[in-house]
C-alpha cells in the first residue's frame, strides 16, 4: 500500500539565515512547520553560515527581541556605537553616533557561523518545527488545496504536502526557478573580498565605511579587537587580490584605508563573492512566497541584505499567524505580505544600487556632489536622521516583531 505523504502547514525551503529566522518567528504557534536545508549547519561548505560576519541593524535587534531570541544573539554580537563614512582623497565625511541619537547601538556585528550554531540549537528545541537536513528540494506541484513537494533525503525521494511553500533558498532560488518566476539580474562586475583583520589600535566599536577609487571598503568592529573587512574590488582584479601574500594584502589595504585604526597587523582567511542586484519579478503566487535573497539580492555596500530579509520574515510571520485559522496559502493572505513589503524593498534596493553607482564613479561633478552630500548629511541632522531610520530598519509601517512585540 502506498504511504500517505506527510503534511505540514508550512514548508520553508532553505534553512539559511532567513529561512531559519522565519521558522524561529513561528515557534510555538499551532502550525506544523518544516525547514528543508541542503547543507548541514556545521559543514564548512554551508553557504549561509560561512566565514562572513553580518552587520545587524538596530531594527533586526528589535525583530530578534520580538522572537524572544535577542538575549542569545546579544551574547555573540559586538555593538556598533559609531559609524564613520568617508570618501578617500576628498573632503566629504559623515559620522553617526548611537548615544547622540538615543540608541544603545546603531547595529551589531555577528559572525555568520555563530548565528548558524544558534539557529541549529533553536530549531531543534521547538516541538512544532522540524529541521529536515541535509535534504534538497527536487520539484513541486501547486494544487487548489495544497502543494506537493518532492525532496531528496539520504538518497531517498520523499513527497510532502503543505498549504504554503516559502522559498528562502537564496539568490539562485530553485523555488523561484521551478515556479517560473522571472528575475532581473544586474551584474556589478565587482567582487566583495572578506576577511577578519586585526588592527593596531582599539576599534572602539566604530564601523568605518570608506569609498575609494577602487570601490568601497568597510571595517566593522568584532570580538577580540578584530575587524570584519568587506572590500569591494573590480572583477578583473579579484584573482590578483586573492593571490596576494598576507603582507601585500595588508599593505594595500592600509594604503586604501589610512591609519585610523593604526597599523593593520594580521589578516585571516579571505573569501570572495561576486556582486549583483537580483530582483524577482513576483514574490507571491498561490501557495508560494519568496523571502530574503530568493526575492532580492543586494550589494553589501550598506549592509542591508539580511536586514531587509528580516523585515520580510517579520511581515510574513505576522500575516501567517493572523491567518492561521484560514488557508495560509491563499493568494488573498499572501497578497497582504506582498503589498506590505514592496515599498521597503524598492526603497532599499534603490538606495543600495544608487550608492554603488554614485561612489563607483570618478567623474568630477559627481565626486563633488557626493562629497557635498556627505558633508550636508553631517551638518544637517534631520537629513541624517531620515537616512538613519531607513537604514536601521525603523521606517514605514513596521510589523509587530520589528517593534519588538511577540506574535504569541
Ligand atoms: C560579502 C557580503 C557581506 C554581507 N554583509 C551583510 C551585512 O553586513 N548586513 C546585511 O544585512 N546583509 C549582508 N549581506 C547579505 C546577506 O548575507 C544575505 O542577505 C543573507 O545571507 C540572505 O540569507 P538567505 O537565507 O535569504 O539566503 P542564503 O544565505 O543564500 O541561504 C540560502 C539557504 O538555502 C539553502 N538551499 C539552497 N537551495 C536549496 C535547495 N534546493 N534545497 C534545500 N536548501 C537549499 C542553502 O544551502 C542555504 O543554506 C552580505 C552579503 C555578502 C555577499
Amino acid at each position: 500500500m502506498e504511504k500517505s505523504a506527510q503534511h505540514y502547514d508550512l514548508l520553508i525551503i532553505g534553512g539559511g539565515m532567513i529561512g531559519a529566522s522565519l521558522a524561529c518567528a513561528l515557534a510555538n504557534q499551532p502550525l506544523r512547520v518544516a525547514v528543508i536545508e541542503a547543507v548541514s549547519f556545521r559543514s564548512s561548505s554551508q553557504p549561509s553560515y560561512d566565514d562572513r560576519s553580518i552587520a545587524l541593524a538596530y531594527g533586526a535587534r528589535k525583530i530578534f527581541e520580538g522572537m524572544g531570541l535577542w538575549q542569545q544573539v546579544k551574547e555573540i554580537a559586538t555593538p556598533i556605537k559609531k559609524i564613520h563614512i568617508s570618501d578617500r582623497g576628498h573632503f566629504g565625511a559623515t559620522r553617526m553616533d548611537a548615544a547622540r541619537e538615543g540608541y544603545p547601538a546603531l547595529g551589531y556585528v555577528v559572525e555568520n557561523r555563530d548565528l548558524g550554531q544558534l539557529f541549529a540549537k533553536q530549531l531543534s528545541s521547538f516541538s512544532n518545527i522540524e529541521l529536515i537536513c541535509p535534504a534538497q528540494l527536487k520539484s513541486f506541484t501547486i494544487n487548489a488545496n495544497n502543494a506537493e513537494v518532492v525532496i531528496e533525503r539520504d538518497g531517498e525521494i520523499v513527497t510532502l504536502t503543505t498549504k504554503l511553500i516559502v522559498g528562502a533558498d537564496g539568490g539562485h532560488s530553485m523555488v523561484r526557478q521551478l515556479a517560473g518566476i522571472r528575475h532581473t539580474s544586474d551584474d556589478y562586475q565587482q567582487n566583495a573580498v572578506i576577511a577578519n583583520v586585526t588592527p593596531g589600535k582599539d576599534h572602539q566599536h566604530i564601523a568605518y565605511e570608506r569609498f575609494t577609487d577602487s570601490g568601497p571598503l568597510a571595517l566593522l568592529p568584532m570580538s577580540d579587537g578584530r575587524c570584519s573587512l568587506v572590500w569591494t574590488v573590480d572583477r578583473d582584479k579579484v584573482d590578483e587580490v586573492m593571490a596576494w601574500r598576507d603582507e601585500t594584502f595588508l599593505t594595500r589595504l592600509q594604503q586604501r584605508f589610512g591609519m585610523r585604526l593604526g597599523p593593520l597587523q594580521k589578516v585571516g582567511r579571505r573569501s570572495a563573492y561576486p556582486l549583483a542586484l537580483v530582483r524577482a519579478d513576483e514574490h507571491i503566487r498561490p501557495r508560494l512566497a519568496l523571502i530574503g535573497n530568493a526575492a532580492h539580492v543586494l550589494h553589501p555596500i550598506a549592509g542591508q541584505g539580511f536586514n531587509l530579509g528580516m523585515r520580510d520574515v517579520a511581515a510574513l510571520a505576522q500575516v501567517i499567524v493572523e491567518s492561521k485559522d484560514n488557508d495560509i496559502g491563499a493568494l488573498s493572505v499572501l497578497n497582504q505580505y506582498g503589498q506590505w513589503r514592496k515599498r521597503d524593498q524598492d526603497c532599499i534596493a534603490g538606495l543600495t544600487d544608487g550608492l554603488v553607482r554614485i561612489f563607483s564613479n570618478q567623474i568630477t561633478p559627481l565626486v563633488i556632489a557626493r562629497n557635498s552630500g556627505l558633508l550636508a548629511m553631517d551638518i544637517i541632522p534631520p537629513v541624517k536622521r531620515v537616512l538613519m531610520r531607513q537604514t536601521m530598519g525603523l521606517a514605514g509601517k513596521l510589523p509587530k516583531l520589528a517593534r519588538g512585540i511577540s506574535l504569541q
